[in-house]
């Protein structure tokens, strides 16, 4: 260390006091990485290693990133999953005495970086704090970027993995507990790209939790807050507050609560049904377009896109907060005009949010504030509108939204109406705001004419008509004479420099005169400074206001694209019940209703109870549109809960506590299990949390292994899903096992549907339309023909399937109803057509071989034994 030069000291000082973090060191326009930083970040940025002599024998290896070119470096950092440190110079290098002082300014990890140009606007950036204490699960969540911040507690894994699905946060911070608590932490961090980071035990201490809690919110029990049930919740909540400070580096006043919420308020949805339900985003593709979120966001601001998301996301459960919501669309929907002139005005409305947020940073230039500010003059509009609505949710929305006219007007009146980004060039205040700036911007205009003056007078004294003053930052003003007339130059002229064809010369006054103008230039900018700090301060101060009117806002534009995009697709308002009744008419599929060209989509009923319709056994060839009728009502449930209007010509929804769907593995297949054990492990996980007001959606089970297997598996799962002791939940249940239609009969609640096809001589055609009863036929090979597969195979499958037979599949079902029907007699299908006589396809392969060797025997030259050998031989080939 001590052979290290002052400046590399400095640095390996501030360096190990963030040794987990890549420190940039602003040195000059630069910031610049040192030894295993700088190797680190060379190879990730992929710039250029060079070295720095630092004192020791060898040079320190370096690398560095130009200051104004920071953002997209540091965003490829962190989006990697490194942490940052930001080191800037902290005085002004010219008055410094030896060393500039440095210090770090922030720390940027991928959960707390709030750079607004790498963020995708219209979602969250979720930072995660999980502690594991005692067999349970203290959660909290902050968005910095907009100052959201909540706490839960949770009972076991599952649920964690629901809460994880649902924030997707970019990173993770945890106790040492949780780290080794057996969690997958490699799909965390590979499949998910979420930071994963188990932080020091004392950041959890109880009581350094709580009292960092009531620090920040400045009360004095938790009970105040309301969260005084919240035992690992707060240990999460405080860690989590403490581990922003730390990298934030300032007052995070902008996180004005911390709201606690239980995952019993919301739907649940686990991880692989948002997935395959496609809330917000494509299965395969992981794209916005072709999701649910795409077809119903047609909102105007970034607020409203984060909030429609996190809708979405967590569909509600109680009946009274569905019917408010759809109080409120429905009232948009009605009254057309109101909603589109609201509209209008929310468009030119910015991300109040994260303006605050950097406002609250004493980041946002006077081009952000001027954006802040022309987004107030809209609310004025909103509100004047809004008063007008009726339904509650409205008129609570009218209340909170705060036209912030005083702020509005303070920022208008001080910042002109196109300021600069730069904040200290000057440029910003209007004019007659302030006494001082503008006597001092006279000082710098009246300043132009001096010099103009100064110009004509020496060109008058001289006689060198072409003189002229000109200014530039190295000499400030100066005189520039052509070669031609250097001769004429007087004597008190002195000489600055030399160009090829004209000399620069300084003179007394004109030096004068550049002081006082210079000086009214510098006066200038550091007011106009420090008047646009006041205002950004002033605005800062009423971060809480601001943030209620821009929830308020959000919430509008969500409901606003609601009615809207009821209108346009031809939503109904769905009634909703607590009877356990689905009853879906002329329904239809969101999504792919927007795919299908010219309407093509054929809508269909569904009915589902807690009595007799409580599980429909759906059959139908491949392709006859089977899953997107079971994701249709899925999905109609899920948008009536959240307090959508719904794609059909009427609808009963029963509220649902969870949905569940088991829908093809072949996106598992990356994680390493095969497509059947993944099968059985989402199988299992339905079984086991279901309930009897949940709603399963259960696409082929069985199908990964032997038939036998699994029909026998898919069987048991409805006899026990039916069964009201064991789980009675309403089930949509597709399968190729057209056995499983036996079961209507057998179990009272079990009704058989199929999708109808029509057959068109050798073909088939799709009706997609949802009847009673069980399909007869699978089509399997006509929907391969549709798909392309050359006719010789086609013909070849025909000939196989003629010769193949379900004789034992069928016979054996039929045990099976003996054991356990009640009623009715079971319906078979026509087997027994099939001429089980006739030789097997292997059978046949054999015996030609049998034949062939015969043939090929030369009897004349066989031994009597050999002929023996040989008759033996073939007769146990047959
Ligand atoms: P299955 O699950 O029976 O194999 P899908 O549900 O995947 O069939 O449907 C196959 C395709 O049929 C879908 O991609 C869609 O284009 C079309 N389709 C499904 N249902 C309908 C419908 N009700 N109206 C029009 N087209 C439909």
């Amino acid at each position: 260390m001590a052979e290290l030069t002052p400046m590399m000291q400095r640095y390996v000082e501030t360096k190990k006091e963030y040794s987990d973090c890549i420190l940039f060191y602003r040195l000059g326009d630069f910031y610049e990485m040192f030894f295993d930083d700088a190797i680190t970040a060379s190879r990730e940025l992929e710039i250029t290693l060079t070295g720095k002599s630092c004192g020791l024998e060898e040079r320190a290896p370096m690398c560095g990133i130009p200051y104004h070119a920071v953002e997209g470096y540091l965003n490829k950092l962190v989006g990697k999953g490194y942490k940052v440190a930001i080191c800037e110079q902290v005085e002004d290098p010219k008055l410094a005495k030896g060393l500039v002082k440095r210090d770090v300014v922030r720390i940027v990890t991928p959960g707390t970086n709030i750079d607004g140009q790498s963020m995708d606007e219209t979602r969250n950036n979720y930072i995660m704090c999980i502690v594991y204490i005692a067999d349970r699960y203290g959660l909290s969540i902050a968005d910095v970027s907009t100052g959201d911040y909540f706490v839960t507690e949770l009972e076991d894994s599952l649920k964690l993995k629901d809460e994880l699905s649902k924030f997707m946060p970019s990173e993770i911070i945890c106790n040492e507990a949780f780290y080794m608590s057996g969690m997958d932490l490699d799909d965390l961090k590979q499949r998910l790209g979420i930071a994963v980071y188990s932080l020091d035990a004392w950041y959890f201490d109880d009581e350094l939790c709580k009292k960092k809690i009531l620090e920040h919110f400045k009360t004095a029990s938790l009970d105040g807050l309301g969260l005084q049930d919240y035992d690992c919740g707060i240990i999460s909540a405080g860690a989590l507050l403490q581990y922003l400070y730390e990298t934030q580096k300032n007052s995070l006043s902008h996180l004005t609560h911390l709201t606690g919420y239980t995952t019993g308020k919301f739907m649940m949805i686990d991880s692989s049904t948002r997935r395959n339900l496609e809330l917000c985003e494509t299965l395969r593709e992981k794209q916005k377009r072709g999701s649910l979120l795409w077809v119903l966001d047609k909102t105007k601001t970034a607020m409203g896109a984060r909030t429609l998301r996190t809708y979405i996301e967590q569909p509600l459960i109680n009946k009274q907060s569905i019917l408010d919501r759809l109080d409120a669309v429905e009232e948009l929907k009605n009254n057309a005009i109101a909603r589109e002139e609201m509209r209008e005005y929310l468009t030119p409305v910015y991300d109040l949010e994260r303006l605050i947020t950097r406002i609250v940073y004493q980041s946002a230039n006077p081009r952000d504030l001027n954006a802040f500010q022309s987004s107030l003059t809209m609310l004025p509009h909103i509100r004047y509108i809004l008063s007008e609505m009726n339904s509650p949710l409205l008129k609570q929305i009218c209340e909170e939204l705060d036209p912030l006219e005083d702020l509005c007007k303070r920022i208008g009146d001080a910042i002109t109406e196109e300021p600069p980004i730069a904040m200290k060039e000057g440029g910003i205040i209007r004019d007659g705001y302030n006494e001082e700036i503008d006597r001092l911007r006279h000082a710098k205009s009246d300043g132009k004419s001096w010099i103009a003056k100064l110009e004509s007078d020496e060109r008058e004294k001289t006689g060198i008509k072409s003189m002229k003053v000109k200014y530039n930052k190295v000499f400030g003003y100066y005189l520039e004479v052509t070669n031609s007339f250097k001769d004429m130059v007087p004597d008190y002229y002195t000489r600055k420099q030399t160009l090829t064809n004209a000399e620069r010369y300084i003179i007394p006054e004109l030096k004068e005169l550049e002081d006082t103008i210079l000086g009214a230039e510098d006066k200038l900018y550091a007011l106009e400074y420090d008047l646009y700090c006041n205002v950004r301060n002033a605005v800062a101060a009423e971060v809480e206001r601001i943030q209620l009117t821009a929830k308020a806002i959000a919430k509008l534009d969500v409901f606003a694209s609601m009615a809207l995009v009821a209108e346009r697709n031809n939503y109904v308002r769905p009634k909703i019940n607590e009877n356990g009744v689905i009853d879906i008419k002329d329904g239809r599929h969101p999504v792919v209703e927007k795919m299908i060209p010219n309407d093509m989509f054929i809508s269909n009923d569904t009915y589902l109870d807690d009595k007799k319709q409580r599980i429909s056994i759906i059959t139908g060839p491949n392709m006859a549109g089977k899953s997107t009728y079971m994701r249709q009502a899925a999905l109609i449930v899920l948008m009536a809960q959240i307090g959508s209007f719904v794609p059909a010509s009427k609808a009963n929804i029963g509220l649902v506590d969870r949905i569940f769907t088991r829908v093809g593995a072949s996106d598992d297949l990356a994680s390493g299990q095969s497509t059947f054990m993944v099968e059985m492990t989402e199988v299992a996980n339905i079984l086991r949390n279901a309930t009897s007001n949940s709603l399963l959606i259960l696409d082929e089970i069985g199908r990964g292994t032997s038939t036998f297997d699994g029909l026998s598996i898919a069987w048991a799962v409805v006899e026990y899903i039916s069964d009201n002791k064991l789980l009675g939940a309403k089930t949509l249940f597709a399968t190729h096992y057209h056995e499983l239609t036996e079961l209507e009969g057998k179990i009272e609640n079990v009704n058989n549907y199929c999708i109808a096809v029509k057959e068109k001589g050798d073909d088939i055609v799709f009706l997609r339309k949802i009847v009673k009863g069980g399909a007869d036929k699978s089509y399997g090979i006509q929907v391969a023909k549709l798909a392309g597969v050359p006719d010789i195979v086609i013909d070849r499958a025909k000939e196989i399937v003629e010769e193949l037979s379900d004789e034992d599949i069928t016979t054996r079902v039929n045990e099976i109803s003996v054991k356990t029907a009640q009623t009715k007699k079971t319906k078979t299908k026509k087997y027994d057509e099939v001429d089980i006589a006739q030789f097997s396809l292997f059978d046949t392969v054999k015996d030609d071989d049998v034949l062939e060797e015969l043939k090929e025997i030369d009897v004349s030259n066989l031994t009597p034994m050999d002929a023996l050998n040989t008759i033996y031989r073939l007769q146990n080939k047959l």
